[in-house]
C-alpha cells in the first residue's frame, strides 16, 4: 500500500497549507482518508478526483471534511459534462439519521454509508473500525493488504481502543497534534512522543501528522524517537 499526505495540519492550515487529507493507494483502489481544508486542491496534483474509489471520513470536524463540499461541486460539474454518473461512496462513523439526511442534502453526489465499530469489508479489503477518544464520534481504521497492515487513528487521545487499533499494525498514521507537555488523560489528541512510544511497544512505523501550524517543526522534531517520521505534505510513503 502507499499513502500520500495531502494535508498534515490541524485544526486549521498554515498559509498555503492543508489540514487532514490522505490518499491511500491499494492494489486496486484509491481511497481518500478525510478531506480537510486544502486537501482537494492537493489531490488534484496527483490524480483526477474522479478516479477516487471512495472517501472515508474519520469524523465530522471541519479540518477533516470541509473540502468534501468542493469535491461535491467537482462531481456535479463532471456529471453536467457527462463524464460522471451516480454517486461516490463516502463512509463515515455511525451518525444519527438526522445528521445523515443533512449530509445527503448538502452533498448529493456522495452516497453516505455509515459504518459501525468492528470489522467490515470495503472493496474486498478487510477493514476494522474502532471508536476513538475525541469530542465527536470518531473512528480509527485498520486495513490489511499483502504484508502491510495500515492504521489511521483519526483524531484521538489515549484510550483502550487505541491499543486495540494499533496492535498488529506495520504502519500507523497518527494524530500527534500535542507536544508532550500538553497531553494527558481525557485529552482529545496524542503527542508525537506518545505515538513514537507506541511504535516501539507495538513494533510499527509511525507517521505523525495533524500538526499545528502554530508549533515549530523543531519542537515536534524534538519529540521524535526511533525510525518514525513527521508527515510531509505531498510526500508518498510505501509500506
Ligand atoms: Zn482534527
Ligand atoms: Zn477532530
Amino acid at each position: 500500500m502507499k499513502l500520500t499526505v495531502l494535508g498534515n495540519e490541524g485544526p486549521f492550515p498554515s498559509a498555503g497549507g492543508a489540514t487532514s487529507g490522505y490518499l491511500l493507494q491499494t492494489k486496486e483502489n484509491l481511497i481518500c482518508l478525510d478531506m480537510g481544508s486544502g486537501a482537494f486542491s492537493r489531490l488534484r496534483a496527483f490524480i483526477d478526483p474522479l478516479a477516487v474509489s471512495a472517501v472515508i471520513l474519520s469524523h465530522l470536524h471541519f479540518d477533516h471534511c470541509s473540502d468534501l463540499g468542493v469535491f461535491n461541486y467537482y462531481l456535479e460539474n463532471c456529471a453536467r459534462r457527462g463524464i460522471f454518473q451516480g454517486k461516490k461512496p463516502c463512509y463515515l462513523p455511525n451518525v444519527s439519521d438526522k445528521e445523515l439526511s443533512a449530509l445527503q442534502g448538502h452533498f448529493p453526489y456522495f452516497e453516505f454509508v455509515r459504518v459501525r465499530e468492528g470489522e467490515r469489508e470495503i472493496f474486498s479489503l478487510p477493514f476494522a473500525f474502532y471508536r476513538m477518544s475525541h469530542p465527536v464520534l470518531t473512528y480509527g481504521l485498520r486495513v490489511k493488504e499483502g504484508d502491510g497492515t495500515f492504521v489511521y487513528t483519526g483524531d484521538t487521545g489515549e484510550c483502550e481502543n487505541l491499543h486495540a487499533l494499533v496492535a498488529g499494525a506495520t504502519f500507523v498514521l497518527g494524530d500527534g497534534l500535542f507536544l508532550r507537555e500538553q497531553e494527558g488523560e481525557n485529552k482529545p489528541h496524542l503527542s508525537a512522543f506518545r505515538l513514537c512510544e507506541l511504535a516501539k511497544t507495538y513494533g510499527f512505523t509511525a507517521l505523525v501528522s495533524h500538526l499545528s501550524p502554530l508549533t515549530a517543526r523543531a519542537a515536534y522534531q524534538r519529540e521524535m524517537l526511533g525510525e518514525n517520521f513527521l508527515a510531509e505534505p505531498m510526500k508518498t510513503y510505501e509500506f
